[in-house]
């Protein structure tokens, strides 16, 4: 995909949102859910909208978010504004459902579409990588699993940062982590006020 790297952002996105690459393998017709504009500051490397987001065609718009803008301490006008937030998932169409949950982001997405869609994010200070299919992505030496990913907290210069998935379907990972709603989280909220202020 290395010819994309000159196409407008416009271009580039008008392509992704009419994508039908891996169309055979969903159950409903694609609907690309994503959120981008080149002067964005702070990445949100996801997994795959849910149905509900499927639905509105709005990132983040359900339970998720909801927790999620909570632990940004971000209004939903802040974290719709695509110059604040960019919102990227590995895979761009809801998936489907598994027997427990939903099924994973399609794997045929990322290899498509990311790397010229991040090579237009050039002002990023901060990467938030949320769950276990954006840390292989983005974090691909981390072996030792998600949780200790998380607890380990920022690293690296322009700033990557993992979190687990907000998801409901998450709340036991929480309950046993109470360090990181405590202890985390302010640190978290206070270095996207940070970013936000100066943006
Ligand atoms: S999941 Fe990604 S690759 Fe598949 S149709 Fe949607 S945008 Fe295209």
């Amino acid at each position: 995909m290395s010819e994309r790297t000159t196409v407008p952002i416009t271009t580039l996105l008008a392509d992704v949102r009419a994508c039908r690459h891996c169309a055979e393998h969903l159950p409903h017709e694609p609907r690309p859910v994503l959120q981008l504009h080149p002067s964005a500051r702070i990445l949100i490397a996801a997994q795959a909208p849910g149905r509900k987001v499927h639905e509105s065609g709005v990132p983040f718009d359900d339970a998720s978010g909801d927790r999620l803008r909570d632990w940004l301490g971000v209004t939903r006008a802040q974290f719709h504004d695509p110059t604040c937030f960019a919102i990227l998932p590995m895979g761009f169409c809801y998936p489907g459902q598994a027997r427990s949950g939903d099924r994973p982001p399609r794997p045929e997405c990322a290899p498509r579409w990311r790397a010229p869609l991040l090579q237009a994010l050039t002002q990023l200070q901060l990467t938030l990588v949320i769950g276990r299919y954006a840390l292989a992505h983005h974090l691909p030496d981390e072996s030792d699993g998600l949780t200790a990913a998380v607890r380990q907290g920022q690293r690296h210069q322009p700033a990557l940062m993992p979190l687990p998935h907000p998801s409901p379907t998450n709340n036991r990972w929480l309950a046993r982590n109470r360090w990181f709603e405590q202890d985390l989280v302010p640190r978290l909220r206070a270095r996207v006020a940070d970013i936000l202020r100066h943006s």
